[in-house]
């Protein structure tokens, strides 16, 4: 077992090794978890592990209870929301209570807005249940549900007590998912390791615990830097101004992952094409995308992305911050002005 200590405005741990969830009870107490337990999952990760770390829980003397939801985007709505806190204060949870995120990126982000706003505050586990929580949304505290007129517009920064990764819940996972959170993995190697990359190359099964572990303490890296996300942190949306110009311009049809995957490779073939980069860079790059079962284009006119992604929410006053590859491992933020943007894509 690996362990990260993240020191932001609250310190916990990020355990991440095989099998933890067995271990569960010896976790919560060394990180001081108390009163009432109320774990909140959806249908699809309950059915495989639900029942699984209720019972651990409990026979180890917590008392415990279970609030599933139905999984996937539309569980991170108001009513949903409002649903649990209803639960929570029916079942007369207290602040010394704690609420225990077993799932991916929605159930995370649904329970720790509950977490962060129930009585302004109760203790917060995560337990994640997909590569793409382990490596990134399960550090940092970012909390959010979703508005009819967009995803994640209500939310908190607000962080966990513990963060369990046991990485043997990958093998469940589908390949969509698993795609989806190499996506990412990759992302993490391009913006600030070399080694990182080589060791994706070696394989993910094999090298899993060091791969998370690294990717873990990469993001500890940025989110100490830049808690409230307006610096360093914005290296972390490498691939993401087009991934989700790929995403909305296909109708959502392309997942997250390989969108972000997309737009890796597109600014990353900017790059070379300009003579700002080595063409390893994008080798190696595509390579792995391969490697993982990822998509390096698309069909979508890059000028129909390029008009999508002048729409971008990161968008701020004319001014298009682009995370650019300067070289192997390393990424650096870069100021556009919307007709330099342009002129840097398309031309
Ligand atoms: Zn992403």
């Amino acid at each position: 077992m690996k362990t990260v200590k993240i020191k932001a405005s609250k310190s916990y741990s990020v355990l991440i090794g095989e099998n933890l969830i067995n271990s569960l009870p010896k976790h919560f107490q060394k990180a001081k978890i108390g009163g009432k337990l109320l774990i909140i999952t959806d249908e699809k990760v309950n059915s495989f592990y639900g029942d699984k770390v209720l019972d651990i829980l409990t026979f180890a003397g917590y008392n415990v209870q279970k609030y599933v939801v139905s999984g996937g985007e539309k569980s991170k709505s108001g009513k949903v929301y409002l649903e649990i806190l209803d639960y929570l204060a029916q079942n007369e949870y207290t602040r010394k209570d704690t609420i225990v995120a077993l799932g991916g990126g929605v159930v995370g982000d649904l329970a720790g807005f509950v977490s962060a706003t129930y009585l302004r505050g109760i203790n917060f586990v995560q337990i994640p249940t997909t590569l793409l929580a382990f490596a990134d949304s399960s550090v940092g505290g970012k909390t959010a549900i979703n508005l009819k007129s967009g995803k994640n517009l209500v939310g908190a920064f607000y962080q966990p007590k513990l963060v369990v990764c046991d990485i043997s819940l990958i093998k469940t996972l589908d390949k969509k998912d698993y795609a989806s959170g190499m996506a990412e993995i990759i992302k993490y190697g391009m913006i600030f390791d070399k080694k990182l990359l080589e060791l994706i190359k070696n394989g993910m099964e094999e090298n899993a615990e060091e791969i998370i572990f690294k990717c873990v303490a990469l993001k500890k890296r940025v989110v100490q830097k830049d808690e409230k996300d307006n610096g360093v942190r914005g290296l972390l949306n490498f691939g993401h101004t087009l991934g989700h110009a790929v995403e909305k311009c296909s109708g959502f049809r392309v997942a997250h992952g390989k969108a972000v995957a997309i737009g890796m490779s597109i600014i990353t073939e900017t790059c070379v094409r300009k003579g700002l980069i080595e063409s390893e860079v994008l080798n190696t790059l595509t390579e792995l995308l391969v490697q993982y079962g990822l998509p390096t284009k698309t069909d979508i006119p890059l000028e129909t992305l390029m008009e999508a992604t002048m729409l971008d929410k990161k968008r701020k006053g004319g001014i298009i911050t682009a995370v650019i590859p300067k070289k192997m491992g390393k990424c650096i933020l870069k100021d556009f002005t919307i007709e330099s943007w342009k002129d840097f894509i398309l031309n």
